[in-house]
This record gives structure tokens, C-alpha cells and sequence, in this order.
């Protein structure tokens, strides 16, 4: 019996899969047994691209094509919740399941509360998150860290706070986080100071916290969010795709402990990268002022916002009277109205700041006025039912 809020250790029984995937394979034995058996028509994750620094989008509709997703790529920095609304836009009764970090996860759950994503077609399986890496700075640091041609990498993980790359020869190094986060090189900036690790508005989760002994990386740890997550898990587990064992009071114990520690370590991070300030939202985005003035208005983060996504931009609309159509309007006016339009949404996810050719720190900026949004007891995404604090998008007629 699998039950919500419940955590169990799950190995697929498909050995093909067990050798192709992390810890035992059990989320993409997952997917293929929710398209083997036709509970969704297709599956929406990422794939290896050029190489191990790439992470491209995969629809996968063939079951036999699933190990294609399998593994993971921590230098996949891309928010598949952009994706996925192009595909319900033009597939509105499309039943998809999409493997989703915390920060897609929530991106989720902002898009179906203002009716751009159908959940009820939508399977989250989640995966916990420690940080994902930018992938031309993480070349350069393999090259300079570790004297390794990074074409020569086949494999990449992060174990126990270390990021351990494996050679073509099948020699492995590796390096402490903590040790290249003091320099130049670590995780993405947004991802140091991310506090949800654990996808909580997902269905299930899937991860390696706290699986430990002779369980380690033979198992996952799964935890179970919703009772179609439930469901979903008992079936796979009665049809025989999937192993089950119930984990350890220690187990347990010892994967809140990390998660603990991951919240406690972006806190700091939260300390060491927002300007001190204890005004509210206007004064916080005052304080960026010159960080603003530097905007060459490319559009760029804008475009690549997955929670800004109005079909006609206020910005390009010709109207109010202050917009010169197709011009942005001068600093910060820009920025003001993105600051409208997604301030209660924001899930930090990183994209605006990756394509902003200019270097503004401009997750760092909305993260900051996000978490004034969340003294205000509003969190973006945790509760899917809850009220939309400014909805722009339903205007009087
Ligand atoms: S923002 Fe958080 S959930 Fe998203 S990639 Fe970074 S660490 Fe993972
Ligand atoms: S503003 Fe930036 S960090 Fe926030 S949701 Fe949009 S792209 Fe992600
Ligand atoms: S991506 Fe950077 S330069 Fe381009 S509009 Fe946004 S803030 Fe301005």
C-alpha cells in the first residue's frame, strides 16, 4: 500500500534500465510503465545533446525510447515548464508526464493557477535538486581544476557535496562544491540560494538522499506528494516494473538531515548575495537602480521568463500612451513592469539571468523582491489552489 507523504526505496525490476539510469532506474521505469500502459500519450523530459553539457528537451512517446532521458545532466539548466505550455497551447488535451526540479515544479503549479497548464493532464514526477552548473563555466573549470580535457569527460555527478567527473579511460576525480563555490567556479548563482530541493507540489519525488548502505545507488528514495502519485507508484509496483522496500527510521532521518543542511546553506547564501535591506518591494527594487541602467532591452530575459507570458506584451502594445510601440521604455520602466507581472510568481529559476547579455544579476534582483511577496505570507507555487495575489491577467472586459 503506497501512501501519501509516505517515503519508500524503489528499483526498477527492468535491468537494462537499472544500468542505463541513476539508483536503479525506477523514475524512468516509471514513465515507461505510464506509457506502456497508456496513461499518458507522451513523456516530457531532457536528453543528452551535443554532449554531457547539453541537456536538450525530449518528447518521448515510444516506450522503447524512454532510456534516451535516463541519467541525470547537472548541467541542464533549462525551465521545461516553457516547453510544456507550448505543447497543452497547441495539444490542449494532451496527457504528458514531465520529470521537473523544484523550480520547474513550481513554474508548474504559477501556470495552471492562471489556466495556461491543465494539471489534471499532467503527471509531475519530481527530482530533488541540489544545484545545477553553467555549462561553458563548468568546461573552464575542468579544464583549470581539474587538467582534464572536458571532451574527454563521459560522466558527471554530484555524491556527498562533491561533483565527480568520469574520463573516457574510466578514471574518475573530483572536488568538494564547497571548495569551488569559495572561488570562481560551483553551482549557478540562483541555485546556491534555493531553498526547495525537495518538490513538494509535484506528485512524487525521486532522489538519493538518504539512501545509504548496501542500498546505495542500487535504490531510490521516493517520496510520495499526492494521491495520484500514490496511485501511480501501486500500480507500477503491482505490474511488477517497479521493486519496493520501505526505508530505515535512520534512512528517513538522515535524508531530512540533508535536505536541512541544503536549506541551511542557501540561507547563507541568501545573506551573502542580497543587498541589506528591510523595506518593502518598491525600496528592494530601488536598490538595483544601476544594476537597471545597464539594460540594453534585447527582450532577452523576458523571452525566456517561462512565468511571463502575456500573448500581447503591454510592452509591444503601442498602449498606454507611454509606450512607443516596439521601443522599451527607458530604465527602469522595463524592469517595473516585469517587477508587476511576475513578482508574486518568480520560482528563481535562473532563466532570465542565464540569457541577459548584459550580466545583470537579474535573478538575484527578482528573488529578492520575491521573498518580500513571501512576507506578505504568499509563496509562489505551494499551494496550488491558492488566490493569485495580482491577477493582471484577468482584466475587466
Ligand atoms: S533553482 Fe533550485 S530547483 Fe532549480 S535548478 Fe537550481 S537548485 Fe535546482
Ligand atoms: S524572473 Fe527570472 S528567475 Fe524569476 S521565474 Fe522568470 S526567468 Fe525565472
Ligand atoms: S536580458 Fe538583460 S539586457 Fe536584455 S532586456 Fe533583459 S535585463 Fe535588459
Amino acid at each position: 500500500m503506497i501512501q501519501i507523504n509516505q517515503i519508500y526505496y524503489l528499483k526498477s525490476s527492468d535491468g537494462e534500465i537499472s544500468e542505463l539510469g541513476e539508483c536503479g532506474g525506477s523514475l524512468t521505469t516509471l514513465m515507461k510503465f505510464l506509457l506502456e500502459n497508456k496513461i499518458v500519450d507522451g513523456v516530457l523530459a531532457v536528453e543528452k545533446g551535443n554532449d554531457i553539457y547539453d541537456a536538450v528537451p525530449a518528447l518521448i512517446c515510444d516506450a522503447d525510447e524512454i532510456g534516451r532521458t535516463a541519467g541525470s545532466l547537472h548541467c541542464g539548466t533549462l525551465n521545461i515548464a516553457k516547453i510544456l505550455v507550448k505543447y497543452f497551447d497547441e495539444f490542449p488535451d494532451l496527457k504528458l508526464a514531465i520529470t521537473a526540479k523544484p523550480c520547474e515544479a513550481k513554474t508548474i503549479i504559477e501556470l495552471g493557477k492562471r489556466g495556461k497548464i491543465d494539471l489534471n493532464n499532467l503527471i509531475m514526477v519530481g527530482v530533488n535538486c541540489g544545484g545545477t552548473f553553467p555549462p561553458v563555466t563548468t568546461r573552464n573549470m575542468i579544464e583549470t581544476v581539474f587538467h582534464v580535457n572536458a571532451d574527454d569527460v563521459t560522466n558527471e555527478e554530484i555524491d556527498g557535496g562533491k561533483f565527480i567527473i568520469k574520463r573516457i579511460d574510466g578514471s574518475k576525480k573530483e572536488i568538494n562544491i564547497d571548495q569551488l563555490e569559495e572561488g570562481t567556479y560551483g553551482r549557478r548563482y540562483n541555485c546556491r540560494r534555493c531553498e526547495m530541493n525537495i518538490p513538494t507540489s509535484a506528485d512524487v519525488s525521486f532522489g538519493n538522499w538518504g539512501v545509504s548502505g548496501s542500498y546505495a545507488g542500487e535504490y531510490s528514495c521516493v517520496e510520495v506528494f499526492s494521491e495520484r502519485g500514490a496511485e501511480i507508484l501501486a500500480k507500477a509496483i503491482e505490474s511488477g516494473y517497479l521493486l519496493v522496500k520501505k526505508p530505515s527510521k535512520e534512512s528517513v532521518e538522515n535524508r531530512g538531515r540533508i535536505n536541512t543542511s541544503m536549506v541551511n546553506l542557501a540561507k547563507k547564501w541568501q545573506i551573502h548575495d542580497f543587498e541589506e535591506n528591510e523595506n518593502d518591494i518598491l525600496s528592494t527594487f530601488t536598490l538595483y537602480q544601476e544594476e537597471f541602467k545597464k539594460c540594453i532591452k534585447c527582450f532577452g530575459c523576458r523571452d525566456a521568463c517561462p512565468v511571463c507570458y502575456c500573448q500581447d506584451c503591454t510592452l509591444e502594445s503601442g498602449t498606454p500612451e507611454w509606450v512607443d510601440k516596439g521601443r522599451i521604455p527607458p530604465s527602469p520602466l522595463f524592469h517595473l513592469e516585469r517587477l508587476i507581472h511576475m513578482v508574486e510568481s518568480c520560482t528563481n529559476c535562473g532563466q532570465c539571468e542565464d540569457v541577459c547579455p548584459m550580466d545583470i544579476p537579474l535573478a538575484k534582483i527578482w528573488h529578492q523582491i520575491n521573498l518580500k511577496v513571501t512576507e506578505l505570507k504568499y509563496s509562489p507555487a505551494m499551494d496550488s489552489q491558492e488566490l493569485i495575489l495580482f491577477d493582471f491577467f484577468k482584466r475587466p472586459e
